[in-house]
């Protein structure tokens, strides 16, 4: 869950609208970064409509297993207690997981030396379109981004064939709002599998379509590169994901059309994949708990390195307005990295950070170090 509760907020005041009162902090510049100590997010609106939202992977029912968290399906219900399996992905995710293992035991040795980095440079560029983009940008508004970035990070974002920006900053709103509830789309108390790939292999959750239709999204809707990318996500993702990163290394140095399909083009698109759901299943399952021994979120060395700084997930639960999504900055958090270089070029501005002092308060309120230490 965002940590939204109003206790934490050194300086507090409300203001009124639409007849529910909101929480917010005052906010001091800091070398080209903004303290937010409790943040405003843009998913505690809760608009009900939704103009872009016309997800043919939105079904009527799904229920999985039973589970240990709270959103348990109603007994008796029969459209709440059965899972409905897409066959049409289940079929091509092995496919692609099964070429890809083949490629990557197989073809990678046989690559020319520039297919290889070709395909590092690609993962590296995609990666960031979820992490700095689609994650940190549109779905936290951690830091605002000037035009040719937010194209360039859209672009990347294409690249990455995840869903397009809309879809997926509504879903992971919805997954820090309803976190490890039947309302979140990847609901880790359901298991490992589930977590990471399971969830897109079966109709969402009820519950999932329910919340996902009252998220505010409406800044999402206002960006024309959001607007613009889903408009034309198809045709954009299969030549960024696919047409691009396979002609490239044919046409600059040579490299064979198979090498550069299974190599640079799937074996790349897939190792990311696991890499971005393994923030779902393996942050959510395994690691410390400094910042709130209460959720199930954790810091994870692992999967920071493969997510490019993902894997403070304790932090990022607890605080999920800090750009950083970790306390440490730099440490194992290459976005981090990419999105203060584009602050030093004067791309972003108003990168958000969470106060020194409320990170203290809260380590020392319900971090499990603190915990184990017997001092809570
Ligand atoms: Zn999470
Ligand atoms: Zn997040």
């Amino acid at each position: 869950m965002c940590g939204c509760t109003p206790t934490y907020t050194a300086f507090v005041r409300t203001k009124k609208k639409q007849n529910k009162t909101r929480v917010m902090a005052p906010k001091n510049i800091v070398y080209g970064t903004v303290e937010v100590a409790q943040e405003d997010t843009p998913e505690d609106d809760t608009a009900a409509t939704n103009p872009l939202d016309d997800d043919p992977d939105m079904p009527s029912t799904a229920e999985g297993p039973p589970r240990t968290a709270t959103g348990t399906a109603k007994p008796g219900d029969p459209s709440e207690n059965q899972t409905r399996i897409v066959w049409r992905n289940v079929i091509l995710m092995a496919a692609l997981h099964v070429v890809s293992v083949y490629s990557f035991f197989f073809l990678t040795w046989k690559c020319r030396p520039y297919t290889l980095l070709w395909a590092v440079g690609m993962y590296v560029c995609s990666g960031l379109g979820i992490t700095a983009g689609a994650h940190r940008l549109w779905a936290h508004r951690c830091y605002k981004a000037k035009l040719p970035l937010r194209i360039l990070l859209a672009i990347f974002n294409c690249m990455a064939f995840q869903n397009d920006i809309f879809e997926w900053a509504r879903d992971h709103r919805v997954h820090h709002k309803y976190s490890e509830t039947d309302a979140d789309p990847h609901n880790a108390t359901r298991g490992f599998f589930f977590s990471h790939v399971g969830w897109l292999l079966v109709r969402k959750h009820p519950k999932v379509i329910e919340k996902g239709s009252k998220i505010n999204l409406r800044d999402l809707i206002d960006d024309p590169v959001v607007r613009f990318q889903r408009k034309y996500y198809q045709s954009l993702m299969f030549f960024f994901c696919f047409v691009g990163p396979t002609i490239v290394p044919i046409y600059l140095w040579g490299e064979t059309f198979w090498n550069t399909l299974c190599v640079a083009t799937l074996l790349r698109y897939c190792f990311l994949l696991n890499c971005t759901w393994m923030v779902n299943s393996v942050a959510h399952l395994w690691g410390s708990r400094p910042y709130d021994r209460f959720i199930n979120p954790a810091e994870n060395r692992l999967v920071s390195s493969l997510a490019i700084g993902e894997g403070w997930h304790n932090y990022h639960h607890t605080f999920p307005w800090d750009y950083k999504t970790g306390e440490l900055g730099w440490r194992i958090n290459f976005t981090t990295m990419f999105i203060d270089l584009m602050a030093a070029l004067g791309q972003v501005s108003d990168r958000k950070v969470v106060p020194k002092a409320t990170i203290v308060a809260r380590k020392k309120r319900t971090g499990s170090l603190v915990a184990a230490a017997g001092c809570d």
